[in-house]
């Protein structure tokens, strides 16, 4: 019988009101209890002497109880519970509230392990509710649940060890042998022991790794399943590879990431009987548009046209302004669809797309239209593919025969909720940044600083550099926020009087956007004051600073879609974030910020404090609730995903009888969907 399907009340010493107790922190079963892997571990192996602690840190003490515990009651009816310890190096002191069971669990003249966190009082060292375990049956590593009020950490211990021994000696593996084999994953049982009881920390880690794998492989098949469309032959095989003659024409070496993501694609095109339909996945400045112009030129040179859609103006035209360059010793012919044509450019365009005089085209939504009629379409490619839905990608699709479809996207969408939303692309990950890249060094200043930060900046400009300056708003509304307008004219008349200072925000007009950018792409403009339309893309690798302003009130991922903006070039870059807000959520969000520049764990954080609604906007989603898996595993991730892949092609709708504990697993997770992550 299925340990799920054992209530935890068989446990010894769980009773009514336990089984209430736990089924608070979602456990019924003694398969949930098993599956309840701890929130973090103490390492009772590294014992500190108590003369050498300081005063705020946690540490494992070996001591013995040098005297009866004693029981102080205070108000409220709370208790409090204290007793001295010594080792070789000197006393501390413990306290306990609320626990009356200590007295009878220390006991004098007997030696334990207590851990905890040192604080330094009056009289002496003392350690506040430490955990603590006999020398005797001490592990050197113990698990550390998440608890609920009424339930502590032995109780839970306890119950888990219990239900580990219920395990029958040979627990079948979901996960078919020969993945376990192929990702040297270690087996279901020794996970779950060592998941709980680690026998040391290689022992965890391994137990870890596959657990998180196959939480991982099992919401991956899910979303598969879910999403598994029947593919359809592509007429659009291509037949011969051009990759090298194009690479050879670069101006620059490309990443090993950058390379691998071509071989994909080409593959893609190349062998699959279905039409590619792949994301590409890489943090801000990780050159994916020259990925793309390797597709592009692949299909051209294969004698079909190519789609690549912005979601700005501004975007397309430097696509267009890029591929231009790239391209220019060939006969390849770009043309540029946006909405800011005329009518009649338009016209003339789309007849050059529909001749099949076009080659490349690339542009805003204005492609989607119907009365865009390609000539003979290969593939379509979207960039910054969150910013489109789903639909649009799906109305790009529908443009040709069956395109193939390449997706390209910033990584500030947790992987996770990726392969929700991507579920049915394959994905390539450019996880390499090109050579030459300084980190950006981010401050987090209130705005008295602002004078001293508008001084560096200007101390920048002196050199040669250029500067951006976000505000969240257009105009002066009613808030004190500050808007991109007012700012730039107040700029303009005190403290860069002398310094050509231009304004973008989405309100303008496309054709005066367009101005703007270009003059400050060619360095006329040297502080580009804007709302957050430079999010998205643009590529000035003059520009070294970028000071946001209200930082509060951006996402962690708009915020660091803001910052990639700099750092583009040879020289050292700046962000600079101006907040006054003292809320502890935004100081740790900003603080990420300052932190680190790694796109997937300033996604993370992000998703933890604000929830998914930035990445999926208003519309609810329910997720599976994961127990181990991380966001930001990124190895993991893609070798799951592999798996996962591997298992379907084997059996397309794993009815295969070796894949039923697998089915039974997808079940499970997507069962708990509701109430999660909101
Ligand atoms: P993103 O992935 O954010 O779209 P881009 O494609 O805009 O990044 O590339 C960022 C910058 O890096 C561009 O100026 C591009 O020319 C440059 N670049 C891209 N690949 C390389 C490379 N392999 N070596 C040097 N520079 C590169
Ligand atoms: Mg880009």
């Amino acid at each position: 019988m299925s340990l799920f399907a054992v209530p935890i009340s068989k446990l010894s010493g769980i009773g009514k009101k336990r089984e209430e107790l736990f089924s608070k922190l979602n456990i019924h079963s003694v398969g949930d209890l098993i599956r309840f892997y701890p929130r973090t571990y103490e390492n009772w192996s590294d014992v500190t002497l108590i003369s050498e602690v300081t005063h705020g840190e946690k540490y494992v003490i070996k001591a013995t109880v040098s005297e009866a515990v004693r029981t102080i009651r205070l108000s409220g009816g709370r208790i409090m519970c204290r007793v001295a310890v010594f080792d070789e190096s000197g006393y501390m002191n413990l306290v306990f509230f609320n626990n009356r069971y200590i007295p009878s669990m220390l006991h004098y003249g007997e030696t334990y392990l207590f851990y905890g966190r040192v604080m330094k009082e009056a009289i002496g060292y003392q350690m506040t509710s430490p955990e603590f375990s006999s020398i005797k049956d001490a592990d050197s590593i113990s698990p550390v649940y998440n608890l609920t009020a009424g339930l502590n950490n032995r109780v839970v211990t306890k119950a888990v060890r219990e239900a580990l021994s219920m395990l029958p000696e040979e627990i079948r593996d979901p996960i078919p042998y020969q993945i376990l084999n192929q990702y040297h994953l270690c087996t279901l049982s020794y996970a779950l022991e060592n998941i709980h009881f680690p026998s040391d920390l290689r022992a965890l880690e391994k137990a870890r790794e596959r657990l998180v794998f196959e939480e991982l492989l099992v919401l991956n098949l899910g979303m598969r399943l879910l999403k598994s469309r029947v593919s359809e032959q592509t007429p659009l095989r291509m037949e011969k590879d051009y990759t090298a003659e194009f690479i050879s024409s670069l101006p620059f070496e490309l990443t090993r990431a950058q390379h691998n993501a071509i071989v994909d694609c080409v593959n893609d095109m190349m062998h699959k009987t279905s039409p590619m339909n792949r994301l590409i996945q890489g943090d801000v400045g990780s050159g994916k548009t020259a990925v793309c112009a390797a597709v592009c030129y692949q299909c051209v040179r294969n004698g079909y046209q190519a789609a690549f859609m912005a979601p700005t103006e501004i975007l397309a035209s430097q696509h267009y302004e890029t591929f231009l360059h790239f391209f220019e010793d060939t006969d390849i012919k770009i043309e540029l669809l946006t909405g800011s044509l005329s009518a009649a450019e338009k016209k003339r365009a789309r007849e050059r797309i529909e001749s099949g005089d076009a080659d490349i085209v690339i542009g805003t939504h204005a492609i989607l239209s119907e009365s865009t009629v390609f000539h003979r379409l290969g593939c379509a490619i979207t960039d910054e593919q969150h910013r489109f839905g789903v639909d649009q990608r799906a109305k790009l699709a529908s443009k040709g025969e069956q395109p193939h479809i390449l997706v390209l996207s910033a990584t500030p969408i947790p992987r996770t909720l990726g392969l929700i939303i991507y579920g049915d692309l394959d994905i390539t990950v450019i996880d390499e940044l090109p050579p030459g890249r300084t980190e950006i060094q981010t401050l987090l200043i209130s705005s008295e600083k602002r004078d001293r930060a508008l001084s560096f900046i200007r101390s920048q400009l002196s050199e040669g550099r250029q500067c951006y300056i976000v505000c969240p708003l257009v105009d002066e509304g009613e808030s004190d926020l500050n808007s991109a307008t007012d700012y730039a004219a107040e700029l303009m008349l005190t403290h860069f009087r002398d310094i050509p200072v231009g304004i973008l925000h989405g309100k303008m007009k496309s054709k005066d956007k367009d101005d703007v950018m270009r003059r400050f792409s060619s360095g006329e403009i040297m502080v580009l004051v804007s709302t957050t339309v430079v999010e998205v893309g643009v590529d000035v690798k003059n520009a070294t600073v970028m000071m946001i302003e209200n930082a509060e009130r951006f996402g962690l991922s708009t915020l660091h879609q803001l910052r990639g903006r700099v750092g583009r070039g040879e020289h050292k870059s700046y962000c600079i974030l101006v907040s006054d807000n003292e809320s502890e959520n935004t100081k740790l969000r900003l603080s990420t910020m300052c932190r680190t520049s790694n796109g997937f764990e300033i996604a993370d954080m992000d998703l933890k404090l604000r929830g998914p609604g930035d990445f999926f906007g208003s519309r609810q989603h329910g997720l599976p609730k994961l127990s181990i898996a991380d966001f930001s595993d990124t190895d993991t991730v893609s070798r799951s995903s592999d798996a996962a892949k591997e298992l379907l092609e084997f059996s397309s709708d794993l009815s295969d009888p070796s894949l039923k504990g697998l089915r039974a697993e997808i079940r499970q997770l997507f069962e708990n969907t509701e109430n999660t992550m909101n």
